[in-house]
């Protein structure tokens, strides 16, 4: 891609109403545009890294053997009434009326949905365990949005469903999920740590949250400075516990932290699968309920949470994989100098046919508005190409996330870039 035909849309002053850094460089680096309260365009730049978390979760998910599938956001009343969630769920549900006077609501998650296609689908024992996913636009009228996708009222989520026959079943999928999730957050690059949580509107028994550690977090965490305890502030202060406490696991004290939700996984027992009747067949051939878990990754507040945790002062600095492009290239004073333009470009088609994603600047500005424009992007790779360097057979190579760069043999710039920079395989070039 080139920077002169790209959608780049950097803005050299911080946004007034934006208080978080997230929201702030998300917006100066042009990933988002607001449309209205809590909804958002993703322009180009931003869209790349969306479909990297997506690429992430889907390959996780695709590894426990979840399989994916869609379901439409519009959803009809009379399902959400027979969970009695149509009155239950609050104002967060945004309620439609059709033509004909038919009532719907833009989908806040899926239980419902997803309950009714089990009960007419699954039928025999013999088909479970089940686990289905979507990665879909859910809607959340939320009283207050602010900072951003972080906490939108469109967003982008990723929802799972097991179902199960037996209890047994249930906290296994549970676990393959847990450990899912664990890898999904690491490759994101994510500091974070799976808390003990209540369950909310979702509802069922046991719940984790996967909680990225950030300053900028709207929620409170309690955890074990030297085990393995961790809970979010609600289970904590049920069980009596606050900040200096001992441990409940006996080993060491309660240290409290701000973390950003950027995941959770419910075992919903039979709380949906009982008020909607989905059953199947057993062994016997007798009818029995069945068992339900759900988990949910928040795709598009996960690009958020990254950033606060992998930033500067000058900008995003992408983990390898989330990257929008992982390489750029900056050819200095390349109007002027041919032979700056013909290695630049050069360089730029050897790297993309190696399937490379490369973002080759080719803007005429000075010098300095494209450097503060490569940093508040955060490629992760940058190759510089200059005649003075270019004379003694080398090129410049900096690493957005290291304060200095190294000069580097022209001729061994492709084995350079291939031991430094992944390749991902289905990044776009
Ligand atoms: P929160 O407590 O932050 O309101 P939640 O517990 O209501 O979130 P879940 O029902 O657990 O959310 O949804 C699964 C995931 O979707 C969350 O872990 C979060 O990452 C994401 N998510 C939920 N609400 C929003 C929102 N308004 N904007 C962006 N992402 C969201
Ligand atoms: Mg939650």
């Amino acid at each position: 891609m080139r920077t002169s035909h790209f959608l780049l849309a950097t803005l050299k002053e911080t946004p007034a109403d934006a208080e978080l850094v997230s929201h702030q460089l998300m917006l100066r680096a042009g990933m988002i545009r607001k449309l209205a309260s809590g909804i958002y365009n993703w322009l180009p730049l931003g869209f790349r890294v969306l479909k990297n978390v997506e690429r992430i979760v889907r390959e996780e998910m695709d590894k426990t053997g979840a399989q994916e599938f869609l379901m439409p956001s519009i959803q009809p009343a009379e399902l959400w009434e027979e969970t009695a969630r149509w009155e239950k769920y609050g104002n967060e549900l945004l309620k439609i009326t059709d033509r004909h006077e038919h009532r719907f609501c833009y989908g806040p998650t899926h239980e419902e949905v997803i309950t009714d296609l089990a009960r007419r689908e699954i039928k025999s024992y013999k088909q479970l365990p089940m686990t289905l996913y979507q990665i879909q636009t859910k809607f959340r009228d939320e009283i207050r949005p602010r900072f951003g996708v972080m906490r939108g009222r469109e967003f982008l989520m990723k929802d799972a469903y097991s179902f199960n026959l037996t209890e047994e079943s249930l906290k296994e999928d549970y676990q393959i999920m847990y450990d899912a999730y664990t890898r999904i957050f690491t490759r994101c690059g994510l500091k974070f740590r799976a808390v003990a949580a209540t369950t909310g509107s979702i509802g069922g028994n046991i719940s984790h949250e996967f909680q990225a550690l950030a300053d900028a977090g709207e929620d409170v965490i309690l955890y074990s400075d030297k085990g393995d305890y961790a809970a979010n502030i609600e289970i904590a202060e049920q069980a009596g516990l606050k900040e200096g406490d001992k441990s409940p696991d006996g080993k060491g004290i309660l240290k409290t932290a701000r973390g950003i939700e950027v995941g959770q996984v419910f075992q919903l027992g039979k709380k949906y699968s009982d008020a909607m009747n989905a059953t199947v067949l057993d062994e016997k051939g007798q009818t029995v309920t069945l068992f339900m878990g759900c988990y949910g990754v928040g795709v598009s507040r996960t690009v958020a949470a990254v950033i606060e945790q992998h930033h500067d002062e000058h900008g995003i600095i992408w983990p390898d994989e989330l990257a929008p492009f992982q390489i750029s290239i900056i050819p200095m004073a390349m109007y002027k100098s041919a032979r700056v333009k013909l290695a630049a470009e050069s360089l730029y088609k050897q790297l993309t046919e190696q399937g490379f994603s490369v973002l080759l600047e080719d803007r005429n500005e000075r010098a300095g508005t494209l450097f503060s424009d490569h940093d508040l992007i955060g490629i992760p790779h940058r190759i510089i190409i200059g005649e003075r360097n270019l004379d003694q057979g080398k090129i410049e190579y900096k690493n957005r996330a290291k304060k200095d760069a190294e000069l580097i043999d022209n001729d061994k710039v492709m084995a350079f870039l291939k031991e430094h920079a992944c390749h991902f395989s289905s990044s776009r070039t």
